[in-house]
């Protein structure tokens, strides 16, 4: 785990054969008022504690956890984190966290095929995704919270409920899987996902300025040069229809 500016830590992903999401701490621990961003793949819930633990951060602070969007790779972990922070909400864009709780994991595992691996290989029990939502977010709100200001930007494509969330006064961007920092962007063939959509989404963090990049995979930025998110744009804009 790492400070990367006041109030965000980063707990790089531990990648198997599924790549397991980075994840982010926000909020100023003298507030006691933390938020965890994403939490990772299944079997990972022990690595994230203790790289929580090891930074001395104080798991009572953790007062919610906060999905940029539901898919297997950012939720696979999320009863095991629960298990240690029971107190924590769960906070997710409506479109992803209504199905979750009817336990409807099509949002979750993205394409049955995926589905199946992903239940042998992990031993995923029927409905460990039906979960109740603390808090439907809709985008466009402006979270106070850890003392700091984060706004909720909805960025659907990827999935249909994905949020980023963006720190003006930090110039941070934490976008999910929507935009990497090589050039790439996230996929958009699985359940929820829409190309055209897509766009529009990258359309709108492109208005803004970011300064560090912290997506859900990969390598994270600090310094992004200016119009990077339009760059990117302007590069898979072909294929984005
Ligand atoms: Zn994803
Ligand atoms: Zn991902």
């Amino acid at each position: 785990m790492a400070l990367v500016t006041k109030g965000v830590y980063f707990i790089k992903g531990q990648d198997e054969m599924i790549p397991d999401s980075h994840v982010y701490v926000i909020g100023d621990p003298s507030s006691k008022d933390l938020s965890i961003i994403d939490v990772g793949l299944a079997g990972k819930g022990r690595y994230k504690i203790n790289s929580l633990l090891k930074e001395g951060l104080d798991l009572l602070s953790i007062r919610r956890i906060i999905l940029t969007h539901t898919h297997f790779d950012h939720i696979g972990c999320i009863g095991e984190i629960k298990k240690e922070i029971p107190h924590a909400e769960i906070w997710v864009h409506r479109a992803e966290g209504e199905l979750l709780e009817k336990g409807d994991d099509r949002a979750v595992y993205g394409m049955d095929m995926f589905k199946e691996m992903c239940t042998m290989q992990y031993g995923i029990k029927r409905d460990a995704f039906r979960m109740k939502v603390d808090r439907m977010l809709e985008g466009g709100e402006v979270l106070e919270i850890g003392d700091m200001v984060w706004e909720v930007i909805p960025i659907p494509g990827h999935s249909m409920g994905g949020i980023a969330l963006y720190s003006p006064s930090h110039e941070v961007l934490i976008p999910g899987d929507v935009i990497y920092a090589d050039y790439a962007i996230g996929r958009f063939d699985l359940f929820g996902a829409d190309g055209k959509i897509l766009r529009e989404s990258l359309n709108r963090l492109s208005s803004l300025k970011i300064d560090i990049l912290l997506p859900g995979h990969n390598d994270i930025v600090k310094g992004l040069p200016d119009g990077y998110v339009r760059k990117v744009l302007k590069m898979w804009e072909p294929y984005l229809m």
